[in-house]
This record gives structure tokens, C-alpha cells and sequence, in this order.
């Protein structure tokens, strides 16, 4: 068989589900397309890092045709996926070119979501892709910028006010970290204001913090957040975000940062292939992850919803994305190997990790709970662990213990235009 007979598996989406496909399918006789809107696979976990300068974007991704250059079955090709022709076994790119498939597998992840008010994005925006990131590290150092210029106690009180709305993992990162950005790294660098006059404010409209983590780990995340400096307000939906600042639990506030980590919308997978989707918009796959009634079409990763995690949904995190990724390689291989019978996933979770500023974390690996400074220091070598490459991985370290041992961020730069010419 010649190489351009052999099966041909498109993959869309070089995530952490994408990727982990690819890696799955080494050795295998199929020839593989991986296509990706961006050129780069991003470590989104460390992400709210470069939003608050502590790492540089290039330290937490990787161009992907990099990543698979040693791959000689692998093609690489940049476009955005805008449909599926399922009878014709084709993948639609934005720009009208067509891939054709044997199998195809979606891992076009997830971005945030506003509960049905897009219009507050320009207002606060989210996380999800590092000129997020970058953006959100514009905001807030701007903010600082403004701050020190400004004359009027009331205005410059609205620059140094920064409202993370939504108190999950990501929103718990951006306030410990940014707190220590005005406690910690800025105060010496500013003439008219004290930094450390900031105030960060993490507000849930749920009951508590970190809802994915058990009561007592999110109990001591809140006090720890608190003794850091943030003020959280739990069960406060906010009703309103605009330039002025926000609306929450019926009371405004004026803040010029808001930052949105409240919510995520899956890709349209699910109306790529005109079939049903859970509230988020996550397709349902079948128990082998392969859409219904599609046996060559998987669904993986944050675009998908299966309840293979003792009958619940199973969560959407890098670890599950990526055996997910693992599962329809194997599934893959079986069926070229002539074993057609499908193979039912099963979620096995690790645990939940999160850090609460500069040295404390919580972690639940079910088995046993740890908070604090240790939790802090496994949280750190977890993720050190995690990165692709050495370089990335001693440039982690180096930039944090840099910044452990002197409170100084190198990542402090205001790049990047504003989108829609705000700010
Ligand atoms: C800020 C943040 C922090 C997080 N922290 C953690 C954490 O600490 N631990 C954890 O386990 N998980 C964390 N997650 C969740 C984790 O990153 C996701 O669950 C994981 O990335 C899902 O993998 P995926 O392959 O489904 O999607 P992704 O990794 O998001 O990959 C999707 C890929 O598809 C591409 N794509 C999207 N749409 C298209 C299109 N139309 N055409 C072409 N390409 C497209 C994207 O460019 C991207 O490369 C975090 C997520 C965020 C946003």
C-alpha cells in the first residue's frame, strides 16, 4: 500500500486532545492531517501567568509543525475549521478549501461564554489564547499607568480596582497573582500611587470559591485569598459590565479592569454535524466518543460531553482531553487491525489542582488532600512536569524562582492594540 492510500485520519484542533491523538497513532499505517486555527499548541493551565506577567508567552507554547516535525506521516496545515460535510466525508476550512477523511477526529476545545451577553466582552474580557492573555496583561499594567497620572481620587480609585468575575480555578489564579503584582512587584516602581492601595475584588455567583474542589479546600482557599488582600463576594451574580465597572448582587462598582472567568462555550461541533448538544454547547458523544451515528467521526476534549466518570459528565480539563485523545488512537488502531466493536471510554481522574497565590496552593487527589506551601510546591512541579521540552521547562523554573527570590517580573510589558479601539 502506498503512503498516499493508507488511512487518513484528520484531526482538527492540536490542543491537548488533538495532540494526544496524534501521539497515540505513532507507528501506526494511517497518514495524518492535524489542522489548527493558530500555529501554536498552548499550555492553557499557566496561561493566567502571562495575563499577569510572570511568564513570557513563548515559555507555554509551542508551534505545533515544531512539535511533529519528526513525524514524516504527519502533515501540519494552519486554517479554521467552519463545517463538516459528513456524507462526503469532508472537513470544511473557513477559506473554502476542503480536507477528505477516512476518519476524522474534532478537538476544537472551548471558548469563554457570557450567559447570552456577548456585549460585555469588550468590558471583561476572558482567557482562552494568548493574545487573551497578553490583552488582559495590558489591561491591568495600563491600569497602573493610568493611576499614576491621574489627579482625581474617585478615577484613579475606578483604575485600581480590578474585578475578576467568576470564582473557579482560573479566576482564583488571576486574583492571588495579581494581588501580588500591586503587593509584591509594583510597589516600588510607582511614585504617585501605592500599589498595594489595589483593590482586587473575585466575585461567584455561587455559594463558594472553587465549586470543583470539596468544602474544606475551597474554605481554605477563600481565607487564604483573603489574607493575601482579595475580597470575595460569593453568591453575587453580576448583572452588568461596562467601562464604568460592574453591577453585582444589585450594587455597582467602578473598576477599569474586569476580567471574565465565568463560563465556557464549546466549539460548534455540535452544529457542524447538526447533532444534540448539552447546555454548553459540548456535543454528545456515544460512550466510544464517536458522534452518534457516526462511527468515523470522533468528538474529543472540551467540545464533547460523555458521562464515563462513574456515570457523570466527564470534566473539562487537560487530562481528560488528552485520554480521550489516547482512546481513538487505540480505538483507531483496532479497527485497522479488523476490530470493529466499539470501545466504551472511562474517565480516570487524577485530581484538582489550584494555586492561591505566590505560595499557597489545594489539591484533591481524592485519596489524600493537601494545602498550603507543599500543595504549592507539587502544584508547581506537576506543572514543570507537564510542559513540552527542557528549555520550557528550565525557563518555568528560572522565571519562578526569579520571581520568588526578588519579587521582580520581566513579563511587565504593555504589548498589543486594543481590540475595537478601547483602552
Ligand atoms: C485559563 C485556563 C486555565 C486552565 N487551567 C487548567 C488546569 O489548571 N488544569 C487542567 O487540567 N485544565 C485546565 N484548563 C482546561 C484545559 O486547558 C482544557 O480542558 C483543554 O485544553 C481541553 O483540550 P482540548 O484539546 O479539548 O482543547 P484545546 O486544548 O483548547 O485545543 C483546541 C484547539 O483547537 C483549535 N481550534 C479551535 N477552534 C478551531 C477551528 N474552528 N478551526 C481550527 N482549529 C480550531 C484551537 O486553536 C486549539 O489549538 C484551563 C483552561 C483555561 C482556558
Amino acid at each position: 500500500m502506498s503512503e498516499r492510500d493508507a488511512h487518513h485520519v484528520v484531526i482538527a484542533g492540536g490542543g491537548f486532545g488533538g495532540l494526544a491523538v496524534a501521539q497515540g497513532l505513532s507507528g501506526a499505517r494511517v497518514r495524518i492531517t492535524v489542522v489548527d486555527q493558530r500555529n501554536h499548541h498552548l499550555f492553557q493551565p499557566l496561561l493566567y501567568q502571562v495575563g499577569t506577567a510572570t511568564l513570557a508567552t513563548s515559555e507555554i507554547a509551542w508551534p505545533v509543525r515544531q512539535l511533529l516535525r519528526k513525524r514524516k506521516e504527519i502533515t501540519t496545515l494552519l486554517g479554521t475549521v467552519s463545517g463538516v460535510d459528513a456524507d462526503r466525508r469532508r472537513l470544511l476550512l473557513a477559506d473554502g478549501a476542503e480536507l477528505a477523511y477516512d476518519t476524522l477526529v474534532l478537538a476544537t476545545g472551548a471558548r469563554h461564554a457570557y450567559f447570552g451577553h456577548d456585549e460585555w466582552e469588550p468590558y471583561a474580557p476572558g482567557l482562552k489564547t494568548l493574545e487573551d492573555a497578553t490583552l488582559i496583561r495590558r489591561r491591568i499594567l495600563l491600569a497602573f499607568e493610568h493611576a499614576e497620572r491621574e489627579a482625581d481620587e474617585a478615577r484613579r480609585r475606578a483604575w485600581l480596582t480590578f474585578v475578576i468575575v467568576g470564582g473557579g480555578a482560573t479566576g482564583v489564579e488571576l486574583a492571588g497573582a495579581i494581588t501580588e503584582l500591586a503587593h509584591v512587584t509594583l510597589p516600588d516602581e510607582f511614585r504617585s500611587i501605592d500599589t498595594r492601595k489595589s483593590r482586587v475584588l473575585l466575585i461567584e455567583a455561587g455559594p463558594r470559591i472553587l465549586p470543583a474542589f470539596t468544602p474544606d479546600l475551597s474554605a481554605y482557599a477563600h481565607a487564604a485569598l483573603e489574607r493575601l488582600g482579595v475580597e470575595i463576594q460569593t453568591g453575587a451574580p453580576v448583572s452588568e459590565c461596562s467601562a464604568q465597572g460592574v453591577v453585582f448582587g444589585g450594587q455597582a462598582l467602578a473598576a477599569r479592569v474586569i476580567l471574565w472567568a465565568a463560563g465556557v462555550r464549546a466549539s460548534p461541533a455540535a452544529s457542524w454535524l447538526d447533532m444534540a448538544a448539552d447546555n454548553a454547547g459540548r456535543l454528545k458523544v456515544s460512550s466510544d466518543l464517536s458522534a452518534p451515528g457516526r462511527p468515523e467521526i470522533f468528538v474529543i476534549g472540551d467540545t464533547a460531553t460523555v458521562d464515563a466518570w462513574h456515570g457523570k459528565p466527564v470534566p473539562g480539563i487537560a487530562p481528560a482531553a488528552k485520554q480521550q485523545g489516547t482512546h481513538v488512537a487505540v480505538t483507531i488502531k483496532r479497527r485497522l487491525a479488523g476490530d470493529a466493536a466499539p470501545r466504551p471510554f472511562r474517565y480516570r481522574h487524577a485530581g484538582n489542582l489550584a494555586t492561591v497565590g505566590r505560595r499557597a496552593a489545594v489539591i484533591d487527589f481524592g485519596w489524600i488532600k493537601i494545602r498550603g506551601y507543599l500543595a504549592w510546591w507539587i502544584w508547581g512541579l506537576a506543572h514543570i512536569y507537564f510542559l513540552i521540552g527542557v528549555r520550557n521547562r528550565l525557563a518555568v523554573a528560572l522565571s519562578w524562582l526569579w520571581i520568588y527570590l526578588t519579587g521582580t517580573r520581566g513579563a511587565c510589558l504593555i504589548t498589543q492594540a486594543e481590540p475595537r479601539g478601547r483602552g
